[in-house]
């Protein structure tokens, strides 16, 4: 594959560039807002102001993103503006922002994924069973990332969420101070932030004087560059449309 690359100097980004290298893709195009004549493994990073141009120059099979939510609006605009593919692997989305994220689905191929680890999907999967199968138990959701880390609750938290509350009714209670007891319904949400942790993710069900804890670690920031390259080459001939993770991994 030819790719694009964006926010090419942080940590995702350089993990996508060498990733791709050592599997034989080509980087064409890799962009960063301030470049200051830099290069990641070899490749020159250019100033992202010339992404358009750059994507209608070198057609690329896919551009992928990690980068901020703002940023990474503009990055899929440039994408549909020259019928560029999209992987978006970008957290911290607004309602606003998702809906505009869906619309450019209509317009290209775009895949977006809070979580490019495999074992996330089978985490979900884990999650959406035991809380169908303990209605009434208490459920507390716990994730951690390291200290540089911007949105919280994460984005693979924020989708965790979403399934226990296909199946049950509750209220998220973020964190808790003084007086909290807590409610037979609400589910605890809790962000913790240090060091390097690449990500951890686990949820709580307790009662019946018994607890279940499901978890899901990132060893590596591998595990999410092999997911997101794994979705551009899946994305690749696809026709225009908005897609997840869960439809690469349930065909590959
Ligand atoms: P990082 O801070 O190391 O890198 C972010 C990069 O984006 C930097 O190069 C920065 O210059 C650029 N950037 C940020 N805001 C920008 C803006 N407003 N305009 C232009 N460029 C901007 O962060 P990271 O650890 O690489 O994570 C990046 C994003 O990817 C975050 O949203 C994070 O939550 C998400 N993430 C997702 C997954 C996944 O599997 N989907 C995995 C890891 C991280």
């Amino acid at each position: 594959m030819k790719l694009a690359v964006t926010g090419a100097t942080g940590r995702m980004g350089r993990e996508v560039i060498e990733a791709a290298q050592e599997r034989g893709h080509e980087v064409a195009v890799a962009v960063n807002r301030d470049p200051a004549g830099e290069t990641v493994a070899g490749v020159e990073i250019k100033p992202a102001s010339n992404l358009e141009v750059l994507l209608s120059k070198r057609d690329v099979n896919a551009l992928v993103d990690f980068t901020g939510p703002a940023s990474s609006l503009s990055y899929v605009a440039a994408c549909a503006a020259t019928d560029t593919p999209a992987v978006v692997g970008t957290t911290g989305f607004d309602e606003g922002d998702e809906a505009a994220l869906r619309e450019y689905g209509t317009e290209i191929p775009l895949l977006r994924a809070a979580n490019f680890a495999r074992g996330v999907q089978a985490l979900t999967q884990a999650v959406a069973d035991a809380v169908a199968a303990l209605p009434g138990y208490d459920v507390e959701l716990t994730e951690t990332h390291h200290n540089a880390k911007r949105d919280a609750p994460s984005g693979t938290a924020k989708e965790l969420l979403a399934t226990i509350e296909e199946h049950r009714d509750g209220e998220r209670v973020h964190g808790r101070e003084g007086e909290a007891p807590r409610s037979e319904t609400e589910i605890g949400v809790h962000a913790r932030r240090a060091g390097d942790v690449t990500g951890e993710h686990e949820v709580m069900l307790a009662d019946n004087h018994e607890v279940v804890t499901l978890t899901h670690r990132a060893e590596s920031r591998g595990v999410f560059a092999a997911g997101a390259l794994d979705a551009a080459a899946w994305l690749t001939g696809r026709d225009r449309g908005y897609y997840t993770f869960a439809d690469v991994v349930g065909d590959t």
